[in-house]
């Protein structure tokens, strides 16, 4: 690396030259990061690819700025097309998710549900959640942010088989325990929540119903897998990075009374939020106005292919959950893989092979078993966002099979994990045509 004439003149030559390498290092990192997934199959459930316009907006001047509260209600001067921009955010995020309010400040799922969990829950209120080995996400957990608060936490029950919360056991555990909120929505979310039932019992107690949509987000706002402020929600937060194909970033989507909402607002700001990342906020509105225009597709081909994959596993041998259900109606497949080796191995073994996806626990997993679980999690929305259909759905079941039950070379597979990919390289349903990573063109000269 030449050393620059502008530049360590003050300093050790040596010095210089290894801080700008240290620098450098970085760009070679990302690069292969980039060569790292262009060349895998993606099948991590929470995960995804954005489109080139929304890519150009993380580089924008939006990144360096401040703009704290709400449009018109600032503490920073220079915030007169910040404005337009967030304003034009809420607009556009009513009209995909047909609800009456929108707050595109919260920086990530978790942040959404804490401003969420702050603005409507004092210490020791009760909340209900999801049980965790339920598919329940950490932000719902006595370890992380319903514990932050200091809540009462009571888990729904749940059917193992399907990982879906049962209506009418959680109904009564909700008219029982008359918590202040009640939680849906799970990190491994097959089928759509009971809501009917759920939000039937939570107005016999004055709870509003919180709707974590992190996972199927994108799902929902395709119209494919429920509509959850048509069944009762008041609200559901979501990440815009996983099923919806956005930056990372969070969401709260409201049909709640006024007041309600005025408290999950002053929850995110001030109270857990100061500035709110107007790059990934100017992306999240690309991202809209994309989904506006593909997202119904989008929704029904991930959920085509989640479900093309599951049979095609079961077909195969492998244990895949909610069977009797047609296995998903999400993105997401659950697969019991003690036979295989346990998730650990399995998930490890792919890995070598170029399948990118992650160990999970399983209902019966003891809490102890984490590191090595009984299952993996699969997600259909990223290779479906690169264009793959039912037919690569079966090829990429083969490779697994081939991989973790009949113990092929993974270097073999590999090869043949890189010719799939090579196929589909490009970023779908979205404005504009380009290969996905190549607007990373400044790194790769
Ligand atoms: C992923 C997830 C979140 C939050 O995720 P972030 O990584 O903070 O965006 C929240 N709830 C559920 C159910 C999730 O799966």
């Amino acid at each position: 690396m030449n050393r620059p004439s502008d530049s360590g003149e003050t300093l050790p030559k040596e010095q210089a030259v290894s801080n700008i390498s240290s620098a450098l290092r970085f760009r070679e990192l990302a690069q292969e990061n980039n060569k790292l997934f262009r060349e895998s199959i993606p099948l991590i459930a929470s995960e995804n690819l954005m489109s080139p316009l929304a890519m150009e907006m993380l580089l924008s001047d939006f990144g360096f700025r401040y703009a704290e509260g709400l449009p018109g209600h600032r503490y920073y001067q220079g915030n007169q097309i910040v404005d337009q921009m967030e304003e034009f955010v809420v607009e556009l995020g009513k009209k995909l998710f047909n609800a009456r309010q929108i707050d595109p400040r919260p920086i990530s799922g978790t942040v959404a549900n804490m401003g969420t969990i702050y603005g409507l829950t004092s210490p020791g209120d009760t909340i209900t959640t999801p049980a965790l080995a339920g598919g329940g996400h950490i932000s719902a957990a006595e370890f992380g942010a319903v514990g932050f608060r200091g809540l009462r936490r009571v888990e729904l029950p749940f059917d193992p088989e399907t990982m879906s919360v049962k209506p009418s056991e959680a109904a009564s555990v909700i008219r029982k325990e008359r918590p202040k909120v009640v939680l849906v929505g799970q990190s491994v979310f097959l089928f759509p929540a009971p809501l009917n039932e759920i939000s039937e019992a939570a107005r016999e107690v004055g709870a509003p119903v919180w709707y974590d949509g992190a996972h199927v987000l994108g799902l929902i706002a395709g119209r494919q897998f429920q509509d959850p402020l048509r069944e009762g929600a008041d609200l559901i937060t979501g990440s815009t990075h996983k099923t919806f194909p956005g930056p990372q970033h969070g969401i709260a989507v409201g049909n709640a009374p006024e007041d309600t909402w005025k408290k999950i607002q002053r929850g995110m700001f001030p109270g857990v939020l100061s500035n709110h990342h107007l790059n990934t906020m100017a992306a999240l509105g690309v991202t809209l106005a994309e989904e506006l225009e593909f997202g119904e597709r989008y929704a029904r081909d991930i959920i085509r292919n989640s479900r093309a994959l599951g049979e095609e596993l079961h077909n195969l041998g492998f244990r895949v959950l909610g069977e009797k259900l047609g296995f998903t109606r999400s993105h997401t497949l659950a697969l019991d893989v003690r036979p295989q080796g346990g998730g650990k191995l399995v998930a490890e073994t792919l890995e070598r092979c170029g399948i990118i996806l992650n160990k999970n626990m399983l209902p019966d997993d003891d809490s102890r078993k984490s590191q090595n679980p009984s299952g993996i999690r699969i997600g259909s929305q990223e290779v479906t966002r690169l264009g793959m259909g039912p037919s690569e759905m079966k090829e990429i079941a083969s490779l697994i099979n081939r991989a973790v039950a009949k113990h092929e070379s993974p270097e073999e597979i590999r090869n043949e994990v890189f010719e799939l990919k090579k196929r589909f390289r490009e970023v779908k349903y979205c404005f504009g045509r380009l290969e996905a990573y190549r607007y990373f063109r400044i790194m790769e000269e």
